[in-house]
């Protein structure tokens, strides 16, 4: 599969960045895409999926956006060889240095730049020493080859995963194109108007454990938000970010530090693949008691999610196999996973529970 023409766009700045953001990011209002306003071939002579109008359509589509980001390329690229994206540009991250790195702060907490490597995450001393929940998730993505080059940015922002999206346009096509790109209807859940595509990947689950917060620029200004509140729980729109806005750093608190961390994940193949699901658990324990712990769960909800009442049903308890299965039934009820991957949702529900228990007596110990 060929990779569609674009041009590419190389800042060297944050601040340069923004200013392509501003320029290339505002032309979507010239151009709408053309799988929504028209049927054959596009203005570039592409094939073009046939779609009911927009007008005529109970799901109007996304915007097109003429601007891509691009951090490692690892998730991007392979999703453009498959016309899941278009662009007209693509933004380069890789030449801006100073949003790479992992900055301990006079605080005691910790910023990490959003083109920092997984590779880097996951070799790093101070992330193993001080957050190692992040360290072990992080050495579970795909394979060393693409951890090399896949970022910690591009793993918060990666795009939810489903077995009708991720596929060819020639696939998609013969099977009837879905309301997450060009199409009106759910093949997972049919008859419903939702995208219950999954998001699958394995550093925000450990994030969100350890309360990140994230740095979001553009052409509007600096925000700084809580991971939780970035992810909106949808298939389709899945991520609080403007076409026009990037992701620049995660923070780690302080207050976070020192909480011994496991992360289990699920997949078919244990050399390369994403999650089909994931679990990671923070604890942190004083005279054999527990102080705080929290659990969070990945690649069964179309959002990374933590586990309500962890915190409530642990705190001041000495870990037993009980008390363990408890916790795991919250993470399994919050587990909302549809026929989004290969394997079926009770195994990967079933898993979710197998997997809690399991990595919550390994934190204790
Ligand atoms: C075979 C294979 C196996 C994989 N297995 C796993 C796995 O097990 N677990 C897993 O988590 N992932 C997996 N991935 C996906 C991917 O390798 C990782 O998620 C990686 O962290 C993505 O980072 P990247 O820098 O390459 O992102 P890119 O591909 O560059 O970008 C991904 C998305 O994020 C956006 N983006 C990137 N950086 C920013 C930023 N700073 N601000 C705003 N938007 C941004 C891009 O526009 C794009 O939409 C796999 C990929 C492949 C090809
Ligand atoms: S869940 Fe899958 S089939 Fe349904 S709209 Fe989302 S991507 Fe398409």
């Amino acid at each position: 599969m060929s990779l569609p023409q674009f041009k590419l766009l190389r800042p060297r700045s944050a601040s340069e960045a923004v200013e392509f953001l501003a320029k290339y990011s505002a032309r979507q209002a010239e151009r709408s895409e053309p799988a929504q306003t028209s049927r054959g071939s596009d203005s570039r002579g592409r094939l073009s999926p046939h779609v009911p109008s927009l007008l005529q359509s109970p799901h109007p589509h996304p915007p097109y956006v003429p601007l891509r980001v691009i951090a490692g390329g690892t998730d991007l690229i392979p999703s453009m060889r498959q016309k899941l994206f278009e662009p007209e540009y693509i933004l380069d991250l890789r030449g801006i240095s100073a949003m790479r790195g992992i900055r301990p702060q006079p605080d005691g907490g910790v910023e990490i730049g959003a083109l920092t490597t997984l590779r880097d995450i996951e070799r790093s001393d101070f992330i193993r020493q001080h957050y190692p929940v992040l360290s072990e998730a992080a050495a579970t993505v795909a394979s060393p080859v693409l951890r090399n080059m896949g970022t910690i940015g591009g793993n918060i922002c990666l795009d939810t995963r489903c077995l009708w999206y991720n596929q060819s346009l020639t696939w998609r096509k013969g099977c009837g194109f879905c309301i997450k790109k060009d199409g009106d209807l759910c093949h997972v859940a049919p008859g419903g108007s939702k995208c219950w595509a999954a998001f699958s990947g394995d550093t925000p689950p450990a994030l969100l454990c350890l309360n990140a917060e994230i740095e979001i620029v553009g052409p509007a200004g600096v925000r700084r938000i809580a991971l939780h509140e970035f992810y909106t729980g949808l298939g389709d729109s899945y991520r609080r970010l403007q076409p026009n806005e990037l992701v620049t750093c995660v923070f780690l608190p302080e207050s976070s530090a020192n909480y011994r961390g496991v992360y289990r994940k699920l997949r078919v193949r244990g050399s390369i693949d994403y999650p089909l699901a994931g679990v990671a658990v923070v604890m942190k324990r004083s005279n054999g008691h527990i102080v705080d712990a929290r659990v969070g769960i990945t690649a069964v909800n179309p959002a990374p999610m933590l586990v309500m009442g962890v915190s409530e049903m642990l705190t001041g308890k000495a870990l037993d196999e009980g008390l363990a299965e408890a916790v795991s039934d919250l993470a399994a009820r919050t587990a909302k996973p549809l026929t989004t991957s290969a394997l079926t949702p009770e195994y990967r529900r079933e898993m979710i529970r197998v997997f809690t228990k399991r990595a919550v007596l390994a934190a204790n110990n």
